[in-house]
């Protein structure tokens, strides 16, 4: 989420005249508050009233009231991304699209200090999410004033997914693995310093974005003293002094730093590959919004020739599913799938290779347990590339895979079984035998800082 959609940067441009024809919406609905319009296949009666009372909720979360005299705010659902143009245009406004220093794809957003989102959208898509972000930002601006990315993207996601009942992500956490992994993490200092455009530069993949997100988190849930309780001091603190300044009056932010950055390593130590993964305390939780596989890598990968093992709990699988693990995961187009099938009575190893699938093996599992759906799961590896798939203690089958073990990262593989629409899988007490990178503290914190 999150790289191609936010407010819209109208910063240093002149006002143009009004010059574009109006452009046309067939579907309307109209609160005081708010107003919907698309010319594309949208259920704007539902949209108005979930609006609505997305703008109650977020105005609630941030102390904030309802001024009556607000003018409604006005969405549009547009097609065509030359409809967001021609609404540009009419409002006076610079053109978003293309521009200079734009590294990512314009789907529209919240235009600041005019109560408008428009949003680039086809007939039937969910525009919920993006319809509860871009309102969360203007409640941010009613509330603050001003803008600040470094809590205003993180903000409007952890809102929104609250909003929608959806898991706490992020939910991508590859950029920001990638960062973890290379110890180049931004101090917070030069997070609040990203400029709009380096902020959503597309070469950090989405990396800022869960940081903010994970920065609300620590903002919102840490309960370490000098932390807990004081974002609605920050948010009185952001009405009267710029964001960094702000942030330093409220916290000790060395300590804020500390947190949020051990909470990044440990938030990325899995990523998602596929699949809408939410993870805490150890929990790992995934929806599929359609069918297919989820899976879910390890941020580090095995050493060659030294054995590691994964443990996991899967929890309220139903029957016809599929669960397992990966090994060698080195792109989605390279990597071992180890899966049990119940319907088989067998573990199946398929090889991705080059996005095609090769021809599966299938070894047989004498007694394939009756509990496999809630036994702990484990894979171990050892140092020859054999690979042992455990059930509730109990050895299923052997398989050796050789080097290519090593090759990659391992992770969770499910194909949850569902009758229809959303499918969902929880995996407990999951347990990697990869050193953790807490173990070795020089990754994080005391260091140089790196940053430029
Ligand atoms: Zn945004």
């Amino acid at each position: 989420m999150g790289g191609e959609r936010g407010r819209v940067s109208l910063a240093g441009r002149p006002p143009s005249p009004h010059v574009a024809p109006a452009p046309s919406f067939p579907r309307v609905a109209r609160s005081r508050a708010v107003e919907v319009f698309a010319d594309v296949e949208q259920p704007v009666d539902d949209l108005l009233s979930f609006a609505e009372s997305a703008l109650r909720q977020q105005r609630t979360g941030l102390g904030a009231d309802a001024d009556p005299s607000r003018p409604a705010y006005a969405i549009y659902l547009c097609r065509e991304l030359e409809t967001i143009r021609a609404l540009e245009e009419r409002h006076g406004w610079p053109r978003s699209d293309p521009g200079p220093f734009r590294t990512f794809e314009f789907r529209g957003g919240f235009y600041p200090g005019s109560g408008m989102i428009a949003l680039r959208c086809d007939p039937g898509d969910d525009m919920r999410w993006d319809i509860a972000h871009e309102l969360a930002h203007a409640v941010f601006e009613e509330v603050v004033g001003q803008d600040c990315d470094a809590i205003n993207e993180g903000l409007a996601e952890y809102s929104t997914a609250r909003l929608l009942a959806r898991g706490q992500g992020p939910f991508r956490l590859d950029g920001l693995a990638a960062a973890v992994e290379r110890n180049e993490l931004p101090s917070l200092q030069r997070f609040f310093g990203l400029s709009y455009w380096e902020f959503r530069d597309e070469r950090a993949h989405g990396r800022n974005f869960d940081l903010s997100w994970l920065l609300v988190r620590v903002l919102l849930e840490d309960d370490a003293a000098g932390i807990a309780g004081r974002f609605p001091r920050l948010l009185e603190n952001l009405r009267a002094l710029e964001p960094w300044a702000a942030l330093r009056r409220t916290y000790d932010v060395a300590l804020l730093e500390d947190a949020w950055k051990r909470r990044a390593e440990v938030a990325s130590r899995w990523i998602p590959v596929y699949g809408e993964w939410s993870q805490g305390d150890g929990t790992l939780e995934v929806t599929l919004r359609e069918p297919g596989f989820a899976l879910l890598v390890q941020r580090q990968s095995p050493y060659m020739n030294e054995a590691f093992s994964i443990r996991t709990r899967p929890t309220g699988l139903e029957a016809g599913s599929e669960v397992g693990f990966v090994v060698g995961f080195e792109s989605k187009e390279h990597y071992v799938a180890l899966v049990l099938r119940p319907s088989t009575s067998s573990l199946v190893v398929t090889w991705r290779t080059g996005g095609h699938w090769d021809s599966p093996t299938s070894v047989p599992v004498r007694c394939f347990p009756r509990d496999w759906e809630s036994a702990e799961l484990e894979l171990a590896c050892d140092a020859q590339g054999e690979i042992e798939l455990s059930c509730g203690r109990r050895v299923l089958a052997r398989h050796a895979l050789g080097p290519a073990a090593f090759h990659g990262r391992p992770g969770l593989f499910v194909d949850p079984w569902g009758a229809s629409g959303e499918r969902h899988a929880v995996f407990e007490q999951t347990e990697s035998g990869l050193a953790s990178p807490l173990d070795a503290p020089v990754l994080l914190g005391d260091g140089p800082d790196r940053d430029r």
